[in-house]
């Protein structure tokens, strides 16, 4: 059997420091994870177990670009870490999480907010806040049996020089192993998969021009250009 169009290019992020890459097969993306953040948007840390919607992994891009997207007059920056699995599975215990888990990046969840909020008035799917081209700047990854598994560690997002969010790995609501058992009782998690863990508090809008310097103690630095 032949395709009848050429098969889209497989997703991908570089490995650092290799000329290897790590195949992404989906992305999932949870929702409010620190509580200062969920404050912002309105919304009681305290009551919500945790939520999940999805970018394409064709939304990843590497090249320190983020083109201003059509549609929208309030494009937010969030920080997050990434985690990278190596394998997958159902119903995953808690504590046999981290053995799935193949590395870590650092991306931004790039969010249409004006359109998000639009949906969420509706009752609409997130999509067209979330999962448009381009909205998933990130960083090469790294391997786990290099770097371990950060816990706690600042995370931070400065734009133009100036500090726009703070946190720590410390402050997720749902940690990495929390994250993986839980989406794994909705969905079969997947070599390939990876996840965005969420956004400390400080999203905001930015402009053409702006200069993005994301960083996660212990995983790197994220440099974006909005053009
Ligand atoms: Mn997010």
């Amino acid at each position: 059997m032949s395709y009848v169009i050429d098969p889209p290019k497989q997703a991908a992020l570089p490995i650092k420091g290799t000329d290897k890459l790590f195949p992404v097969h989906r992305i999932y993306c949870i929702g409010r994870n620190y509580a200062d953040h969920a404050r912002e948007m309105g919304h009681d840390p305290n009551k919500e177990p945790p939520f999940f919607f999805q970018k394409n992994p064709n939304n990843l891009r590497t090249d320190g670009l983020f083109p201003y997207p059509p549609g929208t007059k309030d494009v937010h920056f969030e920080i997050e870490m990434i985690v990278a699995l190596k394998s997958g599975g159902t119903n995953i215990k808690t504590e046999d999480a981290l053995k799935h888990v193949w590395g870590y990046g650092i991306g931004l969840d790039m969010t249409r907010r004006d359109l998000q909020g639009k949906a969420k008035d509706l009752g609409r799917p997130w999509e067209v806040g979330k999962a448009f081209e381009h909205s998933a700047p990130a960083t090469a990854l790294l391997p786990a049996e290099k770097i371990g598994h950060p816990e706690t560690g600042a995370i931070w997002l400065d734009v133009n020089g100036k500090r726009r969010q703070t946190g720590d790995l410390n402050q997720m609501i749902w940690d990495v192993p929390g994250q993986i058992a839980y989406i794994s009782t909705l969905f079969e998690l997947r070599a390939g998969d990876i996840i965005m863990t969420g956004t400390p508090a400080g999203v905001g809008a930015i402009v053409k021009g702006d200069k993005l310097h994301g960083h996660v103690d212990g995983v790197g630095d994220l440099e974006v250009t909005v053009v």
